[in-house]
């Protein structure tokens, strides 16, 4: 034993000391006869903790004996172990031990992300001789040899994991025999409601496994992360409130919400993803709706997602006494009859109260406080009072390029007929667009037979690739004596107005699920149902037999649409009130709405007082459908299935109220301050009216309501734009008599949305697509439209995907541009071979005022190049430089500009790393120069003194 050893052992009591030794058989016997090393390596671990044993013995004792691995004969003693979080190691090691079983992974994740192990290093504690309580002796051994920040990384995580009163590892909570058996339950009926889409329902049984292609989920704090996966939706990133248990999933209609939380069910269930939850209660707003009893969540939580056999109290008390180790899922919170509102408190979980005031006080957290909730929502119903409680916000964008092109590979499994589907999809931008949207991308692969068939009328509009899928599957059914041309609507017409109606008078009421009953109301019958459209609802409960609902929301908006446009039977004032934009939220049209309805018991739907406005986003899907009916292009297909008369009066109508709704959405702009440009900001409904344009299809009408438009501003921040909104913003916007700047900053426009956007960019003369994930190969292309088109004088395009490639294609804009007056590149990926390519294209231009390059690696060679082509120019008024590695040589070359330069005004070289030398260089430089107002040199390579110094000397420097 060492010195220090000796010490250390010394206070024991030497009558101690002598029992032990007399008793020393029988202690060894003890001690291994289990034939683990388990015991001793506890008496291990309290000995350290008690400072018994020093550090050098404990590594002894594993050398000789309990080497299990040698890699902890190999740790290395730290100088810094003595500082305090390795202490606490130390100190709290038989606690730690215990504590970290069950998050070994997650420590190593952490460690890993913070650098201090590799993974090397983790799989050395992973390996699988180790038992878990080995597994966390070797992970401590391991943070300890890297030093106290390792350890503090260790115990912050451990910290945050751990809640009060509640141990960390699950595994060691000894949940009651009934609970297991229910969590088994729970999870076999989650799995098997999980496994299969649910669109294929009828068709065919497409597994989750074989079709899940990721989508693309964001946060919707902006910038603050990149992409993320599946299980960060409950992790710790982009939280914003501590104290919220509700996490929000939001999303358009079809961009794949609810199939998400479908393969989230799935792998739980599955033991595959998040196995911090013992178990996970999925829920269905739509459902909810169906529930017209009063409930306790005890009940909600049985009756509604897993009876269990016996025990129910044992088991709801471990619920309540473990609620963080409890998700609950509610899928479609739009859905719900009723809006968000936090009026009613019910704080007990036996409590019984209507379903919806059970969740939103659940969603709140005055109920089952600590139970994490997910829930999805279409961005547009969230109210700021939702937000209010939510934990984090991620957005789910739809698919990727890539994700579309994985997406149609699975769905088709003969390669060749993928690479034709996606072919066509490629030629067809407008459709490409569309695909981004999951719904619409497996409807097109769906009817890929059409698509590939169809040639020149390939779909462009979402209505016609809805009509696709209407033609497709009421030719399926009947393949015999299917009608080729324009006959097949006909000849189904009475199946598609009965459907229509049951759709119209769901939208109209909010109601989604239909029972036996609706559907004999509405005459539906079983040879209807065989037609796909419907299918049986998915149920976790028995209590709602025989259910049915339209396979999307969407589907069911378009047969409403349909039953507006076909039906004889609607009220004068449908389509007016369906483009209605005043008091949705109020939910008066709501009530004015189903005045129209022909057949609904409107008294029972008047008097629900608790309205809302979450049948919006329908009413505006199904308008945007009754635009695309309606349009001239497919008039034809009414021929022999409703008056022409009929039809014609109604595209009337409907081109009336997009015209009016436009132009009522011009009237409230406000006049523009003295001295500023007149601009615009639109609200979420303008970019619906201007779908419906779109849909429509008549330049004619496009036109005349453009044409109204005075601004010299659009701005469409924030707007959820994507390329299908792109798309319908270029077919109008080509039609405004002046140029605009066009601000679609913080969106999701992409490459495919920028190419969507090449008809209107005649009609711009400024481009802001700050933050919309824009790469190279989206720029070529525009450049290439952009160059042509002499209005175009500014760009700006802050933190989106570029990189030094295109370069070029700004250098031959700035070279072939007669006029061009702002660049903005910041935040991309510019490094100096880039800016070298740049300055190419800067010499030759005489006409560029701003040039952003904030936040680029440019460094010293990069901002040379474009020093020197720039003491050329004689327009250039500010230059931004921030946040590019410039150091005193770049600064020097700076100063050259800086005195040859005749308009130069503000220069911006904040963080950098420019020294002492670098600035000198400037101050002489202004010696030479009056125009210029500033030069902004905060946080370079200076001391304060420094600062102070060449702050006298020159007074435009600021630091
Ligand atoms: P939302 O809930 O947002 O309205 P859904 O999840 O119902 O959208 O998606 C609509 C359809 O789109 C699904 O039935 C499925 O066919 C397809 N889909 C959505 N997301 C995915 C995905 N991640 N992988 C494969 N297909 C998807």
């Amino acid at each position: 034993m060492t010195e220090g050893g000796k010490k250390a052992m010394f206070p024991l009591n030497v009558s101690v000391l002598f029992c032990v030794l007399k008793q020393r058989t029988k202690i060894l016997h003890a001690l291994c006869s289990s034939g683990s090393a388990e015991h001793l390596e506890r008496v291990l671990d309290i000995l350290l903790a008690k400072g018994a044993l020093i550090w050098e013995d404990y590594q002894n004792i594993q050398a000789v004996g309990l080497s299990f691995s040698e890699s902890c004969s190999n740790l290395q003693e730290n100088d810094e172990c003595q500082s305090t979080s390795n202490q606490t190691l130390l100190a709290q090691r038989p606690s730690l031990v215990h504590k970290l079983q069950g998050c070994v992974d997650g420590v190593l994740a952490a460690l890993l992300d913070s650098g201090h192990f590799s993974s090397a290093d983790c799989d050395e504690v992973r390996l699988p001789i180790y038992t878990p309580t080995q597994q966390a002796r070797r992970l401590l051994d391991h943070v300890r040899s890297r030093g106290d920040l390792a350890a503090s990384v260790l115990l912050q995580y451990i910290h945050q994991k751990q809640e009060p009163g509640l141990p960390l590892n699950q595994r060691e909570l000894t949940p009651p025999k009934e609970f297991l058996k229910y969590q088994k339950k729970l999870s076999s009926s989650v799995s098997a409601q999980a496994c299969f889409l649910s669109t294929y329902a009828g068709t065919s049984h497409m597994s989750l496994d074989d079709i899940y292609t990721d989508g693309q989920l964001e946060l919707a704090e902006v910038n603050a992360h990149g992409p993320l996966g599946l299980e960060d939706i409950v992790g710790l990133v982009g939280i914003v409130n501590e104290e919220a248990d509700t996490v929000l999933v939001s999303g358009e209609a079809g961009s794949g919400k609810s199939t998400l939380l479908q393969r989230l069910h799935l792998l739980w269930a599955r033991g595959v993803a998040l196995q911090d939850f013992l178990l996970l209660f999925p829920f269905s707003c739509r459902r909810l709706n169906s529930e017209h009893n009063e409930l306790s969540v005890q009940e909600l939580l049985f009756q509604h997602c897993c009876w269990p056999d016996r025990n129910q109290e044992e088991i709801f008390q471990f619920i309540l006494d473990h609620p963080h180790q409890i998700l609950f899922t509610f899928d479609g919170l739009d859905e719900l009859k009723q809006s968000f509102t936090d009026e009613h408190r019910v704080c007990c979980p036996t409590q019984r109260a209507p379903v919806h005031v059970l969740l939103f006080n659940l969603i709140q957290g005055s109920l089952m406080k600590g139970v994490q909730k997910v829930v999805t929502s279409r961005s547009e119903a969230v109210s700021p009072l939702l937000k209010k409680h939510l934990r984090k916000e991620v957005v789910l964008k739809g698919f990727s390029p890539t994700g579309i092109d994985s997406f149609v590979r699975k769905h088709h499994r003969d390669p060749t007929v993928a690479a034709k589907v996606l072919e066509s999809m490629q030629a067809n931008t407008a459709l490409l667009g569309l695909c981004h949207s999951p719904v619409l991308c497996w409807i097109v692969s769906q009817c890929h037979k059409e698509l590939l068939g169809c040639g020149e009328g390939s779909p462009k509009t979402i209505t016609d690739v809805y009509l696709m899928i209407l033609q497709h599957f009421l030719q399926h059914q009947s393949p015999l004596k299917s009608t080729m041309g324009l006959g097949w609507l006909q000849e189904h017409l009475k199946t598609v107005l009965l459907l229509g109606q049951l759709a119209f008078e769901g939208i109209t009421s909010t109601c989604y699920i239909f029972s036996g009953t609706d559907l004999e109301a509405c005459g539906v019958t079983e040879k209807d149902i065989c037609m796909v459209f419907l299918i049986k609802s998915k149920d976790m409960s028995s209590t709602h037999s025989k259910c049915y609902e339209f396979s999307h929301v969407t589907l069911q908006c378009f047969f409403a649409a349909l039953f507006i446009v076909l039906s004889s039977n609607t009220n004068r004032s449908v389509i007016p009130k369906l483009f209605e934009l005043e008091n949705r939220e109020t939910g008066l049209t709501r009530v004015c709405f189903t005045a129209c309805l022909p057949s609904s018991d409107q008294q029972q739907q008047a008097s629900e007082k608790e309205s809302k406005a979450a049948e919006t986003p329908n009413l505006q899907i199904t308008a945007m459908f009754v635009s695309g009916l309606l349009s001239q292009r497919h008039q034809n297909l009414w021929l022999h299935c409703c008056p022409s008369a009929a039809v014609e009066k109604k595209a009337r109508q409907v081109a009336r109220c997009l015209s009016k709704g436009i132009q009522k959405h011009f009237r409230s702009i406000p006049q523009p301050v003295q001295g500023e440009k007149k601009s615009m900001h639109a609200m979420p409904d303008f970019v619906w009216l201007i779908k419906c344009l779109y849909e429509m299809q008549e330049s004619r009408i496009a036109k005349d309501a453009m044409s109204k438009l005075e601004v010299d501003h659009l701005k469409l921040t924030y707007c959820n734009i994507g390329p299908v909104e792109c798309t319908a913003l270029a077919y109008v916007l080509q039609h405004l008599r002046n140029p605009v700047g066009l601000q679609l900053d913080n969106n999701s426009v992409g490459d495919v949305g920028v190419e969507q956007l090449l008809p209107c960019m005649h009609i711009c003369n400024s481009l802001y697509l700050r933050n919309n994930n824009i790469t190279d190969e989206g720029i070529r292309k525009l450049i290439a439209k952009v160059i042509q088109c002499d209005s175009f004088q500014k760009i700006a395009l802050f933190n989106n995907k570029l990189t030094d490639a295109c370069m070029q294609d700004f250098s031959y804009l700035l070279k072939t541009k007669q006029v061009f007056i702002s660049l903005r590149l910041g935040n991309n990926n510019i490094t100096a071979e880039g800016a070298k390519q740049l300055a190419e294209g800067l010499k030759a231009n005489q006409t560029l005022a701003y040039l952003g390059l904030w936040g680029n690696r440019i460094g010293d060679a990069g901002t040379e190049a474009l020093a020197s082509s720039l003491e050329r120019s004689n327009s250039l008024v500010w230059l931004s430089l921030v946040g590019n590695g410039v150091g005193s040589a770049g600064a020097c070359a700076l100063a050259n500009l800086i005195r040859k330069s005749t308009s130069l005004q503000e220069l911006w070289l904040t963080e950098n790393c420019i020294t002492r030398t670098g600035v000198e260089c400037l101050i002489q430089a202004l010696k030479h120069n009056t125009h210029v107002t500033s030069v902004w040199l905060r946080n370079n390579d200076l001391s304060l003194e420094d600062a102070e110094e060449m702050k006298q000397l020159e007074s435009r420097l600021i630091f």
